[in-house]
């Protein structure tokens, strides 16, 4: 375990001065919050920083929600998030991708800030026997393009990292234009979820547009009547305990037996969240019919490529789309 010093400060703002001292990238600096992605890489010597700022009862945990949607604190758990009432019945598709999400006690310990700004699961980058990663040490290469990659992404890649992104709830909430609530030592902020994230291109090591320092205070939600009707998809592995091949968030606005319109969203499958505007589009006006669903489906498919073992990729989230539009279009 890559040895540390912990700093407990008593109020946000003396947390953020610790931490905007540091660099961006890796930092001698970083916060820690539930702690549930940290310690595994520090243990593995992923990570390796001096100070580690605890943000543990500075934060928000409040889940609230109003006429004008759903706010988060970014302290709040995934359990607690998971288990709201009107999560799981206003936001269904944000509950089933934390349920759906590690296991009961990573749940019970995990932030939703932190869970945000979990590192990938590239093997290879969370393995320091392996020297070519250039998300881990930029300009070494990349060691999953020629090699195990049937874990990563095949959309949003650049030749420089083809991680897929980790989150679960990141992906439903980028179906649903969530806002971040940020703030620095100096200002705060809002970013819409879908800008929050970066392509890898040639700078990988860079996951978002965070600035050094700054924090996740909330997450916010809008109101939306495609919120109520939504399903989140998981296709893994395992059934628990196991990130995501493929998953797809998807929300309906239904009337008349049409859809009015859609929301999706995939993961497992891209460097980010991946929103698909084109197949929202044409799923518009459709029907709940398997060939009108399977053509507004394959228009996900635009601009992927796959890398070998992850060419399965493409096809398995054409039938993720079609199966979560079913399910999220048969509940009442
Ligand atoms: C066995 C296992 C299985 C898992 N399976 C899944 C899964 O299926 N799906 C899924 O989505 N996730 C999964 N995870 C990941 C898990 O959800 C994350 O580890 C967890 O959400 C991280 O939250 P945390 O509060 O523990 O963050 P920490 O580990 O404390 O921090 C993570 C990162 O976020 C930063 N950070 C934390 N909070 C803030 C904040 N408010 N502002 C700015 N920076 C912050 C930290 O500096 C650090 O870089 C799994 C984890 C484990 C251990
Ligand atoms: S895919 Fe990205 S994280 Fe994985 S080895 Fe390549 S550069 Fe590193």
């Amino acid at each position: 375990m890559h040895p540390f010093i912990l700093e407990r400060p008593g109020d946000l703002d003396s947390a953020l001065a610790l931490r905007a001292q540091a660099g961006r990238d890796d930092a001698p600096v970083e916060y820690i919050a539930g702690g549930t992605d940290m310690v595994q890489l520090l243990q593995e010597y992923v990570r390796r920083p001096e100070r580690l700022v605890s943000l543990a009862g500075l934060l928000d945990s409040r889940i609230e929600v109003s006429s004008q949607g759903l706010r988060i604190g970014a302290a709040a758990t995934m359990a607690d998030v998971a288990a709201h009432r009107a999560v799981t019945q206003q936001f269904p598709v944000i509950a089933e991708s934390l349920l759906a999400s590690a296991s009961p006690q990573v749940r019970n310990q995990a932030t939703m800030g932190g869970n945000l700004l979990q590192r990938p699961r590239c093997p290879y980058f969370r393995d320091v026997g392996y020297s070519a990663c250039n998300r881990r040490a930029p300009g070494s290469g990349c060691s999953a393009m020629r090699g195990e990659n049937r874990w990563h992404a095949v959309l949003g890649t650049s030749e420089n990292c083809i991680a897929a992104h980790p989150s679960d709830v990141a992906v439903a909430l980028v179906a649903l234009d969530a806002v971040v609530e940020v703030r620095g030592s100096r200002d705060q902020r809002t970013v819409p979820l879908n800008d929050f994230y970066r392509l890898p291109g040639s700078t990988p090591h860079v996951q978002t547009v965070l600035e050094p320092g700054e924090v996740i205070t909330a997450i916010t939600v809008p109101a939306n009547p495609a919120a109520r009707r939504s399903h989140y998809l998981k296709v893994r592995d395992r059934a628990s305990f196991e990130f995501a091949l493929v998953s797809a968030a998807v929300g309906l606005d239904v009337g008349r037996g049409r859809i009015r319109q859609a929301r999706v969203a995939l993961g497992g499958v891209a460097t980010k969240p991946w929103r698909v505007p084109q197949v929202e589009a044409a799923l518009a006006g459709a029907r709940f019919e398997p060939t009108a669903l399977r053509k507004a489906a394959a228009l996900a498919a635009q601009g992927a490529r796959g890398y070998g073992h992850n060419d399965f990729k493409i096809q398995l989230m054409q039938r993720a789309i079609v199966r979560a539009v079913e399910t999220a279009g048969a509940r009442a």
